[in-house]
Protein backbone atom coordinates (compact mmCIF):
# COMPACT_ATOMS: atom_id res chain seq x y z
CA UNK A 1 0.00 0.00 0.00
CA UNK A 2 1.58 3.59 -0.67
CA UNK A 3 0.97 6.13 1.52
CA UNK A 4 1.76 10.20 1.89
CA UNK A 5 4.01 9.30 4.65
CA UNK A 6 7.60 8.87 4.28
CA UNK A 7 8.56 4.91 5.03
CA UNK A 8 10.46 5.74 8.03
CA UNK A 9 8.42 3.37 10.46
CA UNK A 10 7.45 -0.21 10.08
CA UNK A 11 4.40 0.57 12.39
CA UNK A 12 2.26 -2.31 13.97
CA UNK A 13 -1.09 -2.80 12.26
CA UNK A 14 -3.20 -0.83 15.23
CA UNK A 15 -4.01 2.44 16.35
CA UNK A 16 -4.70 3.71 19.52
CA UNK A 17 -7.30 6.43 20.54
CA UNK A 18 -7.25 6.82 23.75
CA UNK A 19 -5.00 5.82 26.64
CA UNK A 20 -5.98 5.60 30.99
CA UNK A 21 -3.22 4.77 32.99
CA UNK A 22 -1.03 1.21 31.52
CA UNK A 23 -3.39 0.46 29.23
CA UNK A 24 -4.58 1.70 25.92
CA UNK A 25 -7.77 1.17 23.96
CA UNK A 26 -7.57 0.95 20.05
CA UNK A 27 -10.15 1.94 17.57
CA UNK A 28 -12.22 -0.73 18.27
CA UNK A 29 -12.61 -0.31 21.75
CA UNK A 30 -10.04 -3.04 22.55
CA UNK A 31 -7.91 -2.70 25.53
CA UNK A 32 -4.31 -3.77 25.85
CA UNK A 33 -1.77 -3.30 28.66
CA UNK A 34 0.94 -1.20 27.76
CA UNK A 35 4.38 -2.81 28.66
CA UNK A 36 6.41 -0.35 26.55
CA UNK A 37 4.78 3.32 27.24
CA UNK A 38 5.39 5.02 24.78
CA UNK A 39 9.42 3.82 24.98
CA UNK A 40 10.03 4.97 28.70
CA UNK A 41 7.90 8.20 28.04
CA UNK A 42 4.38 8.29 29.56
CA UNK A 43 5.89 6.88 33.17
CA UNK A 44 3.16 8.50 34.74
CA UNK A 45 0.90 6.46 32.29
CA UNK A 46 -1.54 8.04 29.98
CA UNK A 47 -4.16 10.59 30.25
CA UNK A 48 -2.87 11.66 33.35
CA UNK A 49 -5.42 14.39 34.54
CA UNK A 50 -2.75 16.57 36.16
CA UNK A 51 -0.53 16.76 33.33
CA UNK A 52 -4.00 17.22 30.90
CA UNK A 53 -5.06 20.19 33.60
CA UNK A 54 -1.72 21.54 32.98
CA UNK A 55 -1.34 21.43 29.26
CA UNK A 56 -4.67 22.36 28.74
CA UNK A 57 -4.59 25.92 31.20
CA UNK A 58 -1.51 27.06 29.82
CA UNK A 59 -2.40 26.19 26.44
CA UNK A 60 -5.42 28.79 27.22
CA UNK A 61 -3.05 31.48 28.82
CA UNK A 62 0.39 31.40 26.73
CA UNK A 63 1.56 28.66 24.39
CA UNK A 64 4.73 30.22 22.99
CA UNK A 65 6.61 33.59 22.98
CA UNK A 66 10.15 32.08 21.64
CA UNK A 67 13.22 32.86 23.78
CA UNK A 68 13.11 36.46 22.82
CA UNK A 69 11.86 37.13 25.82
CA UNK A 70 11.91 36.20 29.26
CA UNK A 71 10.08 33.02 30.69
CA UNK A 72 9.23 32.76 33.89
CA UNK A 73 8.08 29.44 33.86
CA UNK A 74 11.38 28.23 31.80
CA UNK A 75 13.07 29.72 34.78
CA UNK A 76 10.58 28.04 37.56
CA UNK A 77 10.90 24.31 35.71
CA UNK A 78 15.52 25.14 35.58
CA UNK A 79 14.73 26.04 39.41
CA UNK A 80 13.48 22.77 40.02
CA UNK A 81 15.17 20.35 37.63
CA UNK A 82 18.79 21.28 38.62
CA UNK A 83 17.79 21.17 42.64
CA UNK A 84 16.74 17.74 42.15
CA UNK A 85 19.48 16.35 39.75
CA UNK A 86 21.87 18.95 42.09
CA UNK A 87 23.28 20.03 38.61
CA UNK A 88 24.34 24.21 38.02
CA UNK A 89 22.06 24.78 35.09
CA UNK A 90 20.17 23.94 32.17
CA UNK A 91 19.04 23.97 28.60
CA UNK A 92 15.81 23.06 26.66
CA UNK A 93 15.18 21.76 23.60
CA UNK A 94 12.12 19.63 22.41
CA UNK A 95 13.77 15.87 22.05
CA UNK A 96 16.51 13.73 22.97
CA UNK A 97 18.72 14.13 20.01
CA UNK A 98 18.44 17.91 20.80
CA UNK A 99 19.44 17.23 24.50
CA UNK A 100 22.51 15.62 23.22
CA UNK A 101 23.26 17.86 20.42
CA UNK A 102 23.84 20.32 23.20
CA UNK A 103 25.98 18.27 24.89
CA UNK A 104 28.16 17.46 21.93
CA UNK A 105 28.57 20.95 21.09
CA UNK A 106 29.31 21.72 25.03
CA UNK A 107 32.11 19.04 24.84
CA UNK A 108 33.41 20.74 21.62
CA UNK A 109 34.11 24.28 22.96
CA UNK A 110 35.14 22.88 26.15
CA UNK A 111 38.00 21.87 24.24
CA UNK A 112 38.41 24.67 21.94
CA UNK A 113 38.63 26.61 25.54
CA UNK A 114 41.30 24.29 26.22
CA UNK A 115 43.42 24.60 22.62
CA UNK A 116 42.60 21.42 21.44
CA UNK A 117 41.97 21.65 17.76
CA UNK A 118 40.57 18.51 17.50
CA UNK A 119 38.24 18.09 20.53
CA UNK A 120 37.14 14.14 20.67
CA UNK A 121 34.62 12.31 22.41
CA UNK A 122 34.90 9.06 24.22
CA UNK A 123 31.20 7.46 23.08
CA UNK A 124 30.63 3.23 23.86
CA UNK A 125 29.75 0.31 21.27
CA UNK A 126 26.01 -0.71 21.27
CA UNK A 127 25.39 3.11 22.43
CA UNK A 128 22.38 5.20 21.03
CA UNK A 129 22.11 8.64 21.37
CA UNK A 130 19.81 9.80 18.59
CA UNK A 131 19.05 10.26 14.97
CA UNK A 132 20.36 13.35 14.16
CA UNK A 133 23.99 13.75 12.23
CA UNK A 134 25.76 14.33 14.62
CA UNK A 135 24.12 11.78 17.60
CA UNK A 136 23.50 9.50 14.69
CA UNK A 137 27.75 9.40 14.29
CA UNK A 138 28.04 9.28 18.18
CA UNK A 139 25.50 6.09 18.54
CA UNK A 140 27.19 2.55 18.32
CA UNK A 141 25.15 1.11 15.65
CA UNK A 142 25.92 0.33 12.11
CA UNK A 143 22.23 -0.15 11.09
CA UNK A 144 21.51 2.99 12.61
CA UNK A 145 24.57 4.96 10.57
CA UNK A 146 24.33 2.78 7.48
CA UNK A 147 23.84 5.50 4.41
CA UNK A 148 24.57 8.75 6.15
CA UNK A 149 28.32 8.77 5.83
CA UNK A 150 30.64 10.75 5.87
CA UNK A 151 29.67 10.59 9.83
CA UNK A 152 30.39 13.50 11.89
CA UNK A 153 34.05 12.76 13.26
CA UNK A 154 35.33 13.89 16.38
CA UNK A 155 34.01 10.39 17.92
CA UNK A 156 36.41 7.32 19.14
CA UNK A 157 34.23 4.16 20.62
CA UNK A 158 35.62 1.92 23.33
CA UNK A 159 33.38 -1.47 24.49
CA UNK A 160 30.63 -0.40 27.02
CA UNK A 161 31.89 -1.81 30.78
CA UNK A 162 35.53 -1.85 30.02
CA UNK A 163 37.41 0.83 31.96
CA UNK A 164 40.92 -0.04 30.95
CA UNK A 165 39.68 0.51 26.97
CA UNK A 166 39.29 4.49 28.25
CA UNK A 167 42.84 4.44 30.59
CA UNK A 168 44.56 2.81 27.44
CA UNK A 169 42.79 6.21 25.27
CA UNK A 170 43.67 7.80 27.81
CA UNK A 171 47.40 7.65 27.81
CA UNK A 172 47.30 7.75 23.90
CA UNK A 173 44.84 10.26 22.64
CA UNK A 174 45.68 13.97 23.63
CA UNK A 175 42.46 15.18 21.84
CA UNK A 176 39.91 13.80 24.10
CA UNK A 177 38.02 16.00 26.02
CA UNK A 178 34.50 14.42 26.82
CA UNK A 179 33.21 10.96 27.50
CA UNK A 180 29.53 10.34 26.67
CA UNK A 181 27.67 7.21 26.96
CA UNK A 182 24.57 5.91 28.74
CA UNK A 183 24.15 4.72 32.50
CA UNK A 184 21.93 2.12 31.17
CA UNK A 185 22.46 1.15 27.66
CA UNK A 186 18.21 0.93 26.43
CA UNK A 187 18.23 0.25 23.08
CA UNK A 188 21.23 -1.91 22.93
CA UNK A 189 19.63 -4.54 24.87
CA UNK A 190 19.40 -3.02 28.77
CA UNK A 191 23.13 -3.63 29.31
CA UNK A 192 24.12 -2.56 32.93
CA UNK A 193 27.20 -0.75 33.70
CA UNK A 194 28.85 -3.27 36.18
CA UNK A 195 29.96 -2.30 40.04
CA UNK A 196 32.38 0.94 40.28
CA UNK A 197 32.37 1.76 36.02
CA UNK A 198 30.48 5.00 36.66
CA UNK A 199 32.69 5.86 39.81
CA UNK A 200 35.65 4.53 37.43
CA UNK A 201 34.99 7.07 34.80
CA UNK A 202 34.53 9.77 37.06
CA UNK A 203 37.77 9.28 38.26
CA UNK A 204 39.73 9.33 34.66
CA UNK A 205 37.29 12.28 34.00
CA UNK A 206 38.62 14.10 36.72
CA UNK A 207 42.19 13.11 36.34
CA UNK A 208 42.26 14.19 32.54
CA UNK A 209 40.28 16.91 32.42
CA UNK A 210 37.62 15.41 30.72
CA UNK A 211 33.57 15.95 30.85
CA UNK A 212 31.68 12.93 31.90
CA UNK A 213 28.27 13.14 30.18
CA UNK A 214 25.62 10.75 30.47
CA UNK A 215 22.63 10.19 28.72
CA UNK A 216 19.62 9.70 30.96
CA UNK A 217 17.20 10.28 28.30
CA UNK A 218 15.29 6.83 28.85
CA UNK A 219 16.86 6.24 32.86
CA UNK A 220 16.03 9.59 33.86
CA UNK A 221 13.53 10.91 36.09
CA UNK A 222 12.95 7.65 37.94
CA UNK A 223 12.94 4.70 35.30
CA UNK A 224 15.57 3.04 37.58
CA UNK A 225 14.05 3.86 40.90
CA UNK A 226 15.88 6.55 41.48
CA UNK A 227 15.71 10.22 40.04
CA UNK A 228 18.67 9.66 37.70
CA UNK A 229 19.93 6.35 36.97
CA UNK A 230 24.13 7.46 38.00
CA UNK A 231 22.70 7.98 41.82
CA UNK A 232 23.04 4.16 41.98
CA UNK A 233 26.99 5.06 41.88
CA UNK A 234 28.76 7.70 44.01
CA UNK A 235 29.80 9.59 40.96
CA UNK A 236 27.80 12.83 39.46
CA UNK A 237 28.18 13.44 35.69
CA UNK A 238 29.37 17.01 34.57
CA UNK A 239 26.84 16.95 31.55
CA UNK A 240 23.36 15.27 32.02
CA UNK A 241 21.09 14.93 29.14
CA UNK A 242 16.65 13.82 29.30
CA UNK A 243 13.88 13.99 27.07
CA UNK A 244 11.32 10.75 27.46
CA UNK A 245 9.67 11.23 30.77
CA UNK A 246 10.46 14.38 31.59
CA UNK A 247 7.34 15.63 29.40
CA UNK A 248 5.27 12.68 30.32
CA UNK A 249 4.75 12.64 26.32
CA UNK A 250 4.66 16.57 25.83
CA UNK A 251 8.19 16.86 23.83
CA UNK A 252 11.29 18.23 25.75
CA UNK A 253 14.40 17.39 26.30
CA UNK A 254 17.38 18.91 28.70
CA UNK A 255 21.04 19.49 28.95
CA UNK A 256 21.81 19.85 32.43
CA UNK A 257 25.58 20.94 33.49
CA UNK A 258 27.65 21.90 36.18
CA UNK A 259 30.96 22.73 37.28
CA UNK A 260 33.42 23.16 34.46
CA UNK A 261 30.66 22.71 32.27
CA UNK A 262 28.13 25.29 33.35
CA UNK A 263 29.74 28.50 31.64
CA UNK A 264 30.32 26.97 27.82
CA UNK A 265 27.38 27.84 26.05
CA UNK A 266 27.05 31.55 25.65
CA UNK A 267 24.59 33.87 23.75
CA UNK A 268 24.71 33.67 20.43
CA UNK A 269 26.56 29.94 20.90
CA UNK A 270 23.41 27.66 20.43
CA UNK A 271 19.32 27.94 20.62
CA UNK A 272 16.18 26.84 19.79
CA UNK A 273 12.70 28.58 18.67
CA UNK A 274 10.57 26.30 20.71
CA UNK A 275 13.31 25.32 23.20
CA UNK A 276 11.24 25.60 26.71
CA UNK A 277 7.86 27.25 25.77
CA UNK A 278 5.67 27.95 28.50
CA UNK A 279 3.38 25.27 27.10
CA UNK A 280 6.38 22.77 27.13
CA UNK A 281 7.18 24.03 30.90
CA UNK A 282 4.13 23.56 31.97
CA UNK A 283 3.92 19.95 30.86
CA UNK A 284 7.22 19.08 32.70
CA UNK A 285 6.64 20.95 35.63
CA UNK A 286 3.29 19.49 36.58
CA UNK A 287 5.16 16.08 35.92
CA UNK A 288 7.97 16.65 38.23
CA UNK A 289 5.72 17.63 40.41
CA UNK A 290 3.45 15.02 39.77
CA UNK A 291 6.47 13.07 41.25
CA UNK A 292 7.78 14.83 43.99
CA UNK A 293 3.72 14.58 45.70
CA UNK A 294 4.21 11.00 45.28
CA UNK A 295 6.13 7.74 45.98
CA UNK A 296 6.25 6.68 42.34
CA UNK A 297 10.18 7.07 42.37
CA UNK A 298 10.21 4.13 45.41
CA UNK A 299 7.07 2.50 43.80
CA UNK A 300 9.38 2.06 40.59
CA UNK A 301 12.16 0.43 42.84
CA UNK A 302 9.58 -1.67 44.39
CA UNK A 303 7.59 -2.79 41.16
CA UNK A 304 10.89 -3.15 39.20
CA UNK A 305 12.59 -5.92 41.62
CA UNK A 306 8.70 -7.76 42.12
CA UNK A 307 8.44 -7.71 38.16
CA UNK A 308 11.97 -8.31 37.48
CA UNK A 309 11.70 -11.99 40.33
CA UNK A 310 8.03 -12.47 38.72
CA UNK A 311 9.99 -12.73 35.38
CA UNK A 312 12.81 -14.94 36.67
CA UNK A 313 10.39 -17.24 38.11
CA UNK A 314 7.63 -18.13 35.61
CA UNK A 315 10.16 -18.08 32.86
CA UNK A 316 12.79 -19.85 34.66
CA UNK A 317 11.99 -23.09 32.30
CA UNK A 318 11.97 -21.65 29.27
CA UNK A 319 15.51 -23.18 28.03
CA UNK A 320 15.69 -20.50 25.40
CA UNK A 321 15.50 -17.46 27.79
CA UNK A 322 20.05 -16.66 28.26
CA UNK A 323 19.28 -13.40 30.79
CA UNK A 324 16.93 -11.70 32.71
CA UNK A 325 17.97 -8.29 33.67
CA UNK A 326 17.28 -4.44 35.16
CA UNK A 327 16.67 -1.74 37.27
CA UNK A 328 13.78 -0.42 38.59
CA UNK A 329 11.38 -0.82 35.79
CA UNK A 330 13.90 -1.07 32.53
CA UNK A 331 13.91 -4.95 32.32
CA UNK A 332 15.68 -6.86 29.36
CA UNK A 333 14.82 -10.21 28.55
CA UNK A 334 17.57 -12.10 26.35
CA UNK A 335 16.82 -14.60 23.80
CA UNK A 336 19.34 -17.08 22.20
CA UNK A 337 17.68 -16.05 19.04
CA UNK A 338 16.25 -12.84 17.28
CA UNK A 339 12.34 -12.61 18.62
CA UNK A 340 11.25 -9.35 16.98
CA UNK A 341 8.43 -11.66 15.84
CA UNK A 342 7.12 -11.78 19.79
CA UNK A 343 6.11 -8.04 19.30
CA UNK A 344 2.86 -8.64 17.01
CA UNK A 345 2.75 -12.21 19.38
CA UNK A 346 1.88 -10.02 22.36
CA UNK A 347 -0.13 -7.63 20.39
CA UNK A 348 -2.39 -10.69 19.72
CA UNK A 349 -2.70 -11.22 23.30
CA UNK A 350 -3.34 -7.67 24.08
CA UNK A 351 0.03 -6.66 25.31
CA UNK A 352 2.46 -4.02 24.19
CA UNK A 353 6.47 -4.87 24.30
CA UNK A 354 9.41 -3.94 22.59
CA UNK A 355 12.08 -6.24 21.29
CA UNK A 356 15.55 -4.45 20.56
CA UNK A 357 19.24 -5.14 19.82
CA UNK A 358 17.64 -8.07 17.67
CA UNK A 359 17.22 -10.85 20.52
CA UNK A 360 16.07 -8.55 23.48
CA UNK A 361 12.79 -8.10 24.72
CA UNK A 362 12.67 -4.88 26.44
CA UNK A 363 9.64 -3.75 29.15
CA UNK A 364 9.83 -0.16 30.00
CA UNK A 365 5.99 -0.13 31.77
CA UNK A 366 4.77 3.07 33.41
CA UNK A 367 5.64 3.63 36.91
CA UNK A 368 2.23 3.44 38.28
CA UNK A 369 2.48 -0.71 37.33
CA UNK A 370 0.52 -2.39 39.63
CA UNK A 371 0.81 -5.89 41.46
CA UNK A 372 -1.79 -7.06 39.60
CA UNK A 373 -0.85 -6.06 36.21
CA UNK A 374 2.47 -7.27 36.35
CA UNK A 375 1.29 -11.11 36.93
CA UNK A 376 -0.35 -10.22 34.13
CA UNK A 377 2.39 -8.76 32.24
CA UNK A 378 4.62 -11.93 33.58
CA UNK A 379 1.82 -14.78 32.50
CA UNK A 380 1.31 -13.21 29.15
CA UNK A 381 5.21 -13.06 28.10
CA UNK A 382 5.12 -16.89 29.53
CA UNK A 383 2.71 -17.68 27.17
CA UNK A 384 4.15 -15.69 24.08
CA UNK A 385 7.41 -16.99 24.47
CA UNK A 386 6.37 -20.74 24.99
CA UNK A 387 4.43 -20.32 21.96
CA UNK A 388 7.50 -18.67 19.99
CA UNK A 389 9.74 -21.68 20.76
CA UNK A 390 7.30 -24.19 19.95
CA UNK A 391 7.11 -22.81 16.29
CA UNK A 392 10.51 -21.77 15.91
CA UNK A 393 12.21 -25.25 17.06
CA UNK A 394 13.90 -25.88 13.55
C1 LIG B 1 15.35 7.94 22.93
C2 LIG B 1 16.78 8.20 23.17
C3 LIG B 1 17.46 9.24 22.52
C4 LIG B 1 16.84 10.06 21.41
O1 LIG B 1 15.73 10.77 21.82
P1 LIG B 1 14.74 11.42 20.71
O2 LIG B 1 13.76 12.18 21.53
O3 LIG B 1 14.16 10.28 19.95
O4 LIG B 1 15.57 12.29 19.85
C5 LIG B 1 18.78 9.46 22.86
N1 LIG B 1 19.40 8.73 23.80
C6 LIG B 1 18.78 7.73 24.45
C7 LIG B 1 19.51 6.97 25.49
C8 LIG B 1 17.46 7.42 24.15
O5 LIG B 1 16.87 6.41 24.77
Amino acid sequence: MTSSLMTTYASLPVAFERGEGVWLFDENGNKYLDAVGGIAVCSLGHAHPEIANAISEQSRRLIHTSNLYQIPLQQKLADKLTTLANMERVFFGNSGAEANEAALKIARLFGHQHNIDNPTIIVTENSFHGRTLATLSATGNKKIQAGFEPLVSGFVRVPYNDISAIENLANKNPNIVAILLEPIQGEGGVNLPNKGYLDGIRKICNEQNWLMMLDEIQTGIGRTGKWFAHMHSNSKPDVMTLAKALGNGFPIGACLVRDKASNILQPGTHGSTYGGNPLACAAALAVLNTFEKTDLISDSAKQGTKLLQTLKTELKSIAGIKDIRGLGLIIGIELNRPCAKLVQMALDENLLINVTAGNIIRLLPPLIISDEQIIQLSTTLKKIINAFYAKDIK
